[in-house]
């Protein structure tokens, strides 16, 4: 679910000299106010719209219409660069939150190949009792020399091992989705009566079966 929203604030921006007052009839010191509206999606990435100034007297607390300080717009004051009146998060929230999506992205990607290699190292020395997911009409398709299509998944499990040769149990049951067989992988694909017929399937192509994501995970 988004969350979004945005509100208005009002920041003080520093001091915007003495100068008449037409409320209080009187030469005044005010200062700078900048009104702004910040928008936020999932309240991390922000953004600031609506940025208006207006000069307050600083007795009757009228404010009155402004441009920009000078300091602000030119981004600098005395030579040394001008804190912005937005506070940082409100004005950077946005990178901020994107920065922390695309570390969050990255690690998921890092974490796949990590598991992919590791499924190819696996893939690559069977043993029996390994558990693979696989598209199952396209497993088994690979015994029969063709490529059916691959509308079922199911879970294999590596029954022995002979020279070249994997003998692999087949699954009496399969699903159109990958995701169910997650949790059936550490649990029910354990019994061996979770298991009916067999194939057997060269070593050697195991490891293109799983380059093409024939086999998409493998357990040990
Ligand atoms: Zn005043």
């Amino acid at each position: 679910m988004i969350i979004w929203g945005s509100s208005g604030k009002a920041v003080d921006a520093g001091d915007a000299g003495s100068h008449y007052c037409e409320v209080c009839k009187e030469q005044r010191s005010f200062r700078y106010m900048l009104t702004y509206k910040v928008h936020h999606i999932w309240y991390l990435l922000r953004w600031p719209t609506s940025q208006k100034y207006f000069r307050t007297c600083q007795v009757c607390n009228n404010s009155f219409d402004s441009t920009a300080p000078v300091a602000v717009s030119a981004g600098i004051d005395d030579g040394v660069k001008t804190k912005h009146p937005i506070p940082f998060f409100d004005r950077w929230g946005w990178a901020v939150g994107l920065g922390v999506l695309s570390a969050f992205v990255g690690m998921v990607m890092i974490t796949a190949n990590i598991e992919k290699a590791a499924d190819a190292k696996l893939v690559a020395d069977p043993k029996a009792g390994d558990r693979y997911i696989v598209k199952i009409e396209k497993f088994v398709g690979e015994v029969n020399g063709n490529s059916p299509l691959d509308t079922n998944y199911g879970i294999v499990r590596v029954a022995s091992i002979n020279g070249d040769v994997v003998v692999f149990d087949l699954p009496r049951m399969v699903w159109t989705k990958s995701s169910k067989l997650r949790s059936e992988i550490y649990q029910q694909a354990l019994q061996n009566t979770y298991y009916e017929g067999g194939i057997q399937i060269p070593k050697s192509a195991l490891g293109q079966l799983e380059q093409q994501g024939v086999i998409e995970d493998v357990e040990r």
